[in-house]
């Protein structure tokens, strides 16, 4: 993958493109924040990777250091993530960090730090952090990705040069998919993008994954049907009356076509069910299921009871068609 392959966002890929190729422009911290979805992580691992290259045109996908980076080998990166079901990056990752950062590269002329999560590192690996990023060594490059910044300690986000990735809207995600899933049932791949709503991210996470497609099709025969009456409505919901997660996803993928319906209606005039849709739901009861959604949601996770909401969310959906 070259840096023209990656999607959108060419604010960012500039000025990244440019650190690689001008030593002067190059900075000790980059945070690169957006929502989930949005290529953060492709995007870093594109960077470091252009970084470390010995081929041409950088970054080649070739040589072994490319190699290297992709398989999470290369000597010179560190990368730092939130370990397997735990949620924060905790203060011994600092200390990894610090032995890492002061030695100095073994192969590279620099040492890479990937921080994933950052927001959600401890207060106190933030501190140890922020002193390592107030005086770096000099071949030292950070990167850390956030999906907001607004959740990091602002003395470490202002130490960095921020980039905010967009996503790429479902424009040129059709594009994408298209040239990238050539041969994939267009039925499918309009799934994907209806899934996605713009982020492609989450457009991609569909097509590879069955159980996401199985649940976004339950969902769609519901959103399709919202007309037929409350007592529909309230047998296809009892089948969630022992399925927290289960209704929580159902909430998700219906939030995400009320969306759909209400805000890209026009955008998706490329879509086939886009005219399906419009006959279904006027923008307002889109709108409204919209909010009904994550008044549900919000619900949920205050703990209300789940037979009481399922119940209580079909009788609310009966008005919302209606
Ligand atoms: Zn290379």
């Amino acid at each position: 993958m070259k840096f023209s392959d990656f999607l959108g966002n060419e604010a960012a890929k500039t000025v990244l493109y440019r650190a690689v190729c001008d030593e002067n422009a190059l900075r000790h911290a980059y945070l690169l924040t957006g929502p989930k979805g949005v290529g953060k992580r492709t995007l870093a691992n594109l960077f470091i990777r252009a970084l470390l290259c010995r081929g041409e045109d950088r970054p080649c996908g070739e040589c072994l250091p490319c190699k290297k980076v992709d398989r999470q080998i290369h000597p010179d990166v560190l990368i730092l993530r939130p370990p397997e079901g735990k949620d924060a990056i905790p203060a011994e990752s600092i200390r990894t960090l610090r032995e890492f950062l002061y030695l100095l590269p073994n192969e590279a002329e620099k040492k890479v730090v990937l921080i994933e999560n950052a927001e959600s590192m401890t207060l106190t690996a933030a501190n140890a952090l922020l002193k390592m990023l107030e005086e770096p060594p000099s071949y030292a490059v950070f990167v850390l990705l956030a999906e907001n910044r607004s959740l990091l300690l602002e003395t470490i986000s202002s130490r960095c040069l921020v980039l905010p990735l967009f996503e790429p809207g479902l424009y040129l995600s059709e594009k994408y998919l298209a040239r990238q899933y050539e041969g994939t049932a267009p039925a499918l791949l309009e799934n994907a993008l209806l899934y996605g709503g713009g982020n492609l991210g989450r457009s991609i996470r569909y097509l590879g994954e069955e159980e996401v497609q199985k649940a976004f099709e339950e969902t769609k025969n519901l959103f399709f049907h919202l007309d037929r009456g409350e007592f529909f409505l309230l047998k296809t919901l009892s089948e969630y009356e022992r399925d927290r997660d289960g209704f929580l996803t159902l909430l998700e993928n219906l939030d995400r076509l009320s969306c759909a319906a209400a805000e890209h209606r026009d955008s998706l005039s490329l879509l086939e069910a886009s005219e399906k849709m419009r006959s279904t739901l006027s923008q307002t009861a889109a709108a409204r299921l919209h909010f009904l959604c994550e008044e549900t949601m919000d619900r949920l996770k205050q703990n209300a009871s789940l037979g009481l909401s399922t119940a209580r969310f079909a009788g609310a959906l009966s008005t919302v068609a209606g």
